[in-house]
């Protein structure tokens, strides 16, 4: 083995936008519910009780993170499925109203597969350009809204570039149109303030695991009077709108997450955006023909998006990994497919451009001295692929 493969001198994680880890407060307060208090929430005798009380107990503290009624807050097996049960529920109960939903070209697979295959359940679904920032405007939203619009849904913080959308602009359009409402806010929750009764948002989608969590956990807050129809079905748990014995550990932990992310919010959001712009400014200024993806400041605190000219932005990964550094090319999701990311396309970035952007998402556990280490390994990673690139400068 070269030197190149002797273990790395640091190990950095910023790839927090795929996962986070259960914070060990977290996972404390979940341990007793795993064999102890082990009862099913649904019970009448006291370990029944036991769990029914912290699932109510944990119902509060999610609600607490958005403003809500603990009654608007359904427990999920995580976003993708809460996403889900937005659109569906919505899409299947008000389809004697009108049969079209409006979202946008740079939603999560979790929307936008789902969108794809309400299509082919006779829907019709908007797909709404942005601009080069990944932003969605109000206006485009405003002309795309028929006599048939049943939902427009729109996420909070774009999970790939970290564009933040003007959600409260088109909550509020969609109130005055009569239209129901629906954010993904999984990236944006516990990061940025979101108070859903400020926003005008019907429903809103949030996940366990993205904010320190335990995975297969997540919630769909449902403004009071807007009804559900159940995707899941079996008992009569959340009310009749999701069945399934609770997760009763999952959610006891999730609820303790929302709850310190919540407390924590302004002072984390405030350190994570000074590491970010950090390593934004450095990146940018160490490294020629590079640019920032995403919006320059209505952009989430933990994102940093940038293409390197002439280089694939997998070969960077794998050479940060060698190095100890985690991140990411594209969502976890499409890293491993040769497609460049649909979220880059829609913004207009070239090809050639979005192969070689990489995703760096920051986390409770980093810090300065993170940054400067990849401040250090990463131009001269970037400067020996574009050495070896058919396409760099010199080449050309
Ligand atoms: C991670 C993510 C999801 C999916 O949440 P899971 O809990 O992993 O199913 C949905 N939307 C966005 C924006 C995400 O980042």
């Amino acid at each position: 083995m070269t030197s190149e493969h002797a273990s790395p001198t640091r190990l950095v994680y910023l790839d927090h936008s795929a996962t986070t880890p259960v914070r060990p407060e977290v996972l404390s307060v979940m341990m007793p519910y795993f064999a102890q208090a082990f009862g099913n929430a649904s019970s009448i005798h006291r370990w029944g009780r036991e769990a029914r009380v912290a699932v109510e107990t944990a119902r509060e503290k999610v609600a607490y993170l958005l403003g809500a009624e603990p009654s608007e807050i359904i427990f999920t097996s995580g976003g993708t499925e809460a996403d889900n049960l937005a659109l569906r529920s919505t899409a299947y109960r008000l389809r004697s109203k009108g049969n079209h939903i409006i979202t946008s070209a740079v939603e999560h697979h979790a929307i936008l597969h789902t969108c794809e295959a309400l299509e082919k359940e006779g829907f019709e679904v908007t797909y709404l350009p942005v601009d080069k920032y990944g932003m969605v405007s109000v206006e485009r939203v405003r002309e795309a809204i028929r006599p048939e619009t049943i939902l427009i849904s729109v996420m909070h913080g774009q999970n790939e570039v970290g564009t933040i959308q003007p959600i409260e602009e088109i909550g509020s359009l969609a109130r005055e149109k009569g239209i129901l409402f629906h954010t993904d806010a999984v990236q944006s929750a516990g990061k940025v303030p979101l108070k859903v009764k400020d926003m005008d948002i019907d429903m809103a989608t949030i996940s366990s695991h993205k904010l320190y969590g335990p995975k297969g956990v997540g919630a769909l807050y449902v403004r009071k009077g807007v009804r559900i129809a159940p995707q899941i079905t079996g008992g009569s748990h959340e009310r009749g709108r999701r069945a399934g014995t609770e997760n009763v550990a999952g959610i006891v932990g999730f609820g303790e997450a929302c709850y310190l992310a919540e407390r924590e919010m302004a002072e984390e959001s405030k350190r994570l955006s000074d590491l970010r712009d950090r390593l934004i400014n450095g990146i940018l200024e160490k490294i020629p023909d590079t640019v920032l993806n995403g919006h320059p400041t209505k952009r989430l605190p933990h994102n940093v998006n940038v293409s390197f000219k002439y280089v694939e932005g997998e070969s960077i990964l794998l050479n940060l990994d060698r190095v100890g550094v985690a991140a990411s090319s594209g969502s976890a999701c499409t890293s491993g497919s040769l497609e460049p990311s649909h979220v880059l396309l829609a913004m207009g970035i070239p090809h050639e451009l979005a192969h070689g952007s990489i995703r760096m998402t920051l986390g409770r556990s980093n810090t300065v001295e993170d940054i400067d280490y990849v401040l250090e390994v990463l131009p001269p990673i970037v400067a020996r692929l574009r050495e070896m690139s058919p396409f760099s400068a010199k080449a050309n």
